[in-house]
């Protein structure tokens, strides 16, 4: 009697066990889907970016604004599942900026009819121009990018508005961009290049182009109307020691990216001028990873994901 009491309270326990482990997977997937404004079957690619900063420095100023500023903020190698690390904070750079308008999954890697590596230099390309690398003719990162597929910041810059590319990433200054710079260059366009040492430098950079203190006056190149920068510490701890939240290098390599990240966005919102200026700001990656690194057509390596200030139409 006693062992039969025994046997029915451990399957109890082990259906009880089995029974919370299942309805925590459920309840985490559907808390965390719930993020997200476009489902995992219906993945805008990574290009959608460059679209969405187009439009927005297309459209008119609202009544009341006096300027348009874009902040396009990259986490490099940050995998869609890293954002576990920080959405339930409301404060997380990703919630911040995806509160006002929404976080939509996107893919890496190209589409159906092109398929491009899930790597740094074809990623932030395809991010910055729109195109895949079958236009980009950024495949790796020995390729120098094809001239007419411009990026954001040189459209604007050839518009006159003062733009800049901070990173620390050497590839894009030495190959994939260094026609873009020859060209700026040349023709003495507002758009600035700043190859940083590492992170920090990236960071301290970011947060001197950003501020604005009471009665602080600015030269245009000094406080520029389209910024783009990337933080690569997330790659760095992926490619060091595994990509994904099993490694708890990589899941804090997520948490100070975003508390970078949540700095800069609080020194945009602190600037004297920040009632009269409309912000777009988006945040977003180049890839994932699976392992200690990335570059195939695996959901890890492909699923990456945008966070943005404002709403995108869903059948766009
Ligand atoms: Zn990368």
């Amino acid at each position: 009697m006693k062992a039969i009491k025994r046997i029915l309270y451990t399957v109890a326990e082990i259906l009880f066990v089995l029974g919370s482990v299942k309805l925590g997977i459920y309840a985490k997937e559907m808390d965390r889907e719930a993020f997200f404004e476009n489902s995992d079957e219906n993945r805008f690619p990574q290009t959608i970016v460059h679209y969405v900063v187009t439009d927005f420095l297309q459209m008119p100023l609202p009544d009341g604004k006096k300027e348009k500023k874009v902040l396009v903020m990259g986490y490099d190698g940050f995998r869609e599942d890293g954002l576990w690390n920080i959405l339930d904070d409301p404060f997380s750079s990703v919630c911040m900026v995806s509160k006002e308008g929404g976080l939509y999954h996107t893919y890496a890697g190209g589409d159906e009819k092109w398929r491009q590596e899930t790597t740094t230099s074809p990623g932030w390309a395809s991010i910055l121009t729109g195109q895949w690398s079958n236009f980009t003719a950024v495949e790796s990162s020995d390729d120098v990018k094809n001239d007419m597929a411009k990026t954001f910041l040189m459209d604007a810059s050839q518009k006159g508005i003062s733009s800049a590319f901070i990173c620390s990433w050497k590839e894009h200054f030495s190959v994939t961009y260094k026609n873009d710079i020859a060209f700026v260059k040349q023709n003495n366009l507002p758009l600035q290049f700043f190859l940083e040492e590492g992170d920090n430098k990236t960071y301290a950079c970011l947060l001197q182009l950003v501020e604005k203190n009471p009665g602080q006056i600015k030269k245009d190149e000094e406080d520029p109307d389209v910024i783009f920068f990337t933080l690569e510490m997330t790659d760095l701890a992926g490619h060091q020691s595994g990509y994904g939240n099993q490694n708890p290098f990589y899941r804090d390599a997520c948490i100070i990216a975003d508390a970078c990240g949540r700095n800069i966005i609080q020194k945009v919102m602190d600037r004297e001028t920040y009632e009269q200026e409309e912000w777009l700001i988006i945040i977003t990656t180049d890839h994932g990873g699976i392992g200690n690194t990335h570059g195939g057509q695996t959901d890890e390596e492909r699923n990456t994901w945008m966070a943005v200030n404002r709403k995108i139409k869903i059948d766009s």
